[in-house]
């Protein structure tokens, strides 16, 4: 069964990858999700219930950021650190109302996004209401925010599209460079962050001969009119044996896309170990490339009813299907890395089953992928560069792997996309064999940290030190072919 109308795919299959534009316009700049501790000018004296605690705990808190704070209690000398999802919804609300200041918008527009991530919608509309009191303007990253939360993908992208929009050139001049040096400690995490197997891992059904046509013959019509308005009636629909490419580009650059498209297919197809006639797609898998941003944030509102603002490239899930759509940004080779980037993340989405790969592991196989395949871009030397400075100044990968925002633990770091790119170049380079074998694990839903152990003998604390060894001990880049 093809499903193309967006109300009748299950909700646990309705992600959106967005993530690599934000690495690609800002650089290795932070987007807002290491955000900086903001320490208090008046503490605020409070008695709250943690889990796992029969009496509460009374102190003050001195500093905050976006997902934790910072609590001193009488006697103790060091203020802990204790995150915002311990304590309740409700009670982070109303604690984090009189640490926000009465006219901060952005503020509660993001305690919103934090109830969301809590799972708590109740809250949320209530700080987003505050929120778009102080200022309307928000109203649309709000709306954004509850769009992304009931697809099940990550409403804190709503609030990092609203930061890119806020602050960021699109070529992302005067934006790289470290931001706060505030220690992300690792916190271990809890049983029910373990959303690995959550997205089923029940095979993909192989469709027959028939049932293919017909998917295809729905995708052709769905890349003709979907999303449809006026600014759209020159679209060309150009197909290659495993894309759909609908376009209003010139005829000659889409077929330029649609080949590099095939390349990255036949390249996933050959690492992974498979036939060369291997149909991974439900059908084929629809690209929308636009040659305006204007027309993609359209098409995004109108065929998705996502607003894509501060992004350029996202990668639909939908049920069976696979939907991947672009605006033709940057320079050649920045958009080429995007659209491969986007297309290894709706592959592995097809490969085996629709398990949820854990986030450092997918952006860096696609981060690696891109770079693999797009030797004119600068961007592989510059993740090496900026993971190495990671390592450098004995910051630990393991808060990568454990931390990358999509497993909503304690956000993103500045590095994440370079530590983990370079994190997958470095085990591809030593182990490919156990890689693959690995990557399969995890379609079965396995955890990747006991697959990994199993596969490559050691633990993300083994790997986190090897890796920073290895790349320590790089005198300079090498290109991966
Ligand atoms: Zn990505």
């Amino acid at each position: 069964m093809i499903r193309l109308d967006p109300t009748l795919a299950p909700r646990r299959f309705r992600r959106t990858c967005a993530a690599a534009v934000i690495a690609l316009t800002l650089g290795h700049a932070a987007l807002g999700a290491d955000e900086a501790r903001v320490e208090l000018e008046r503490p605020v004296r409070v008695s709250l219930r943690t889990e796992g605690r029969s009496t509460p705990m009374r102190g003050e808190i001195t500093a905050w950021k976006y997902g934790a704070f910072w609590l001193e209690r009488p006697g103790a000398d060091a203020a802990i650190r204790i995150g915002w999802d311990e304590i309740g919804a409700k009670t982070a609300y109303e604690t984090a109302r009189r640490i926000l200041g009465r006219d901060d918008a952005v503020g509660y527009f993001r305690l919103g996004v934090e109830m969301l991530v809590m799972d708590d919608p109740k809250q949320a509309r209530r700080a987003f209401d505050y929120a778009v009191q102080q200022d309307s303007a928000i109203l649309a990253d709000t709306k954004n925010a509850m769009t992304l939360w009931e697809t099940g993908a990550d409403p804190v992208e709503a609030f990092e599209a609203m930061q890119t929009r806020a602050g960021a050139d699109p070529v992302g001049e005067g934006v790289t460079g470290e931001r706060s040096t505030e220690e992300n400690r690792y916190q271990p995490p809890t049983p029910e962050d373990d959303s690995q197997a959550a997205q089923g891992t029940a095979p993909w059904k192989p469709l027959g001969p028939e049932e293919r046509e017909r998917a295809i013959e729905v995708q052709r019509q769905y890349a003709a009119t979907a999303g449809l308005d006026l600014h759209h009636n020159q679209r060309l629909v150009i197909e290659t044996d495993h894309f759909i490419m609908a376009t209003d580009l010139s005829e000659a650059e889409a077929r330029r896309w649609s080949g590099q498209l095939e390349v990255m297919y036949a390249t996933m197809l050959e690492m992974f170990e498979l036939p060369e006639e291997t149909t991974l797609y439900a059908g084929k898998c629809n690209v929308f490339v636009f040659a305006s941003q204007g027309d993609f944030l359209r098409f995004e509102e109108r065929a998705m009813g996502i607003n894509a603002k501060g992004f350029g490239g996202l990668c639909h899930y939908r049920g069976e299907d696979v939907i991947i759509s672009f605006y033709r940004y940057g320079s050649e080779a920045d958009f080429q890395h995007l659209l491969i980037h986007e297309s290894v993340h709706g592959f592995l989405y097809r490969y085996r089953t629709p398990a949820r790969i854990p986030t450092w592991i997918n952006e860096g196989l696609a981060e690696y992928i891109a770079a693999y395949l797009t030797p004119a871009s600068n961007r592989s030397r510059e993740e090496w560069n900026s993971a190495k400075n990671f390592v450098n100044r004995r910051k630990d990968p393991i808060d990568v792997m454990r931390n990358f925002y999509g497993d909503r633990k304690d956000r993103t770091l500045n590095e994440s996309y370079s530590v983990s790119s370079m994190l997958v170049r470095f085990l591809l380079k030593h182990r490919p064999a156990e890689f693959r074998q690995w990557l399969d694990d995890l379609t079965t839903g396995a955890d990747w940290e006991q697959a990994m152990r199993q596969r490559f003998g050691v633990d993300a604390a083994r790997l986190s030190e090897g890796f920073s060894q290895d790349i320590r001990s790089e005198t300079s880049y090498t290109g991966l072919r």
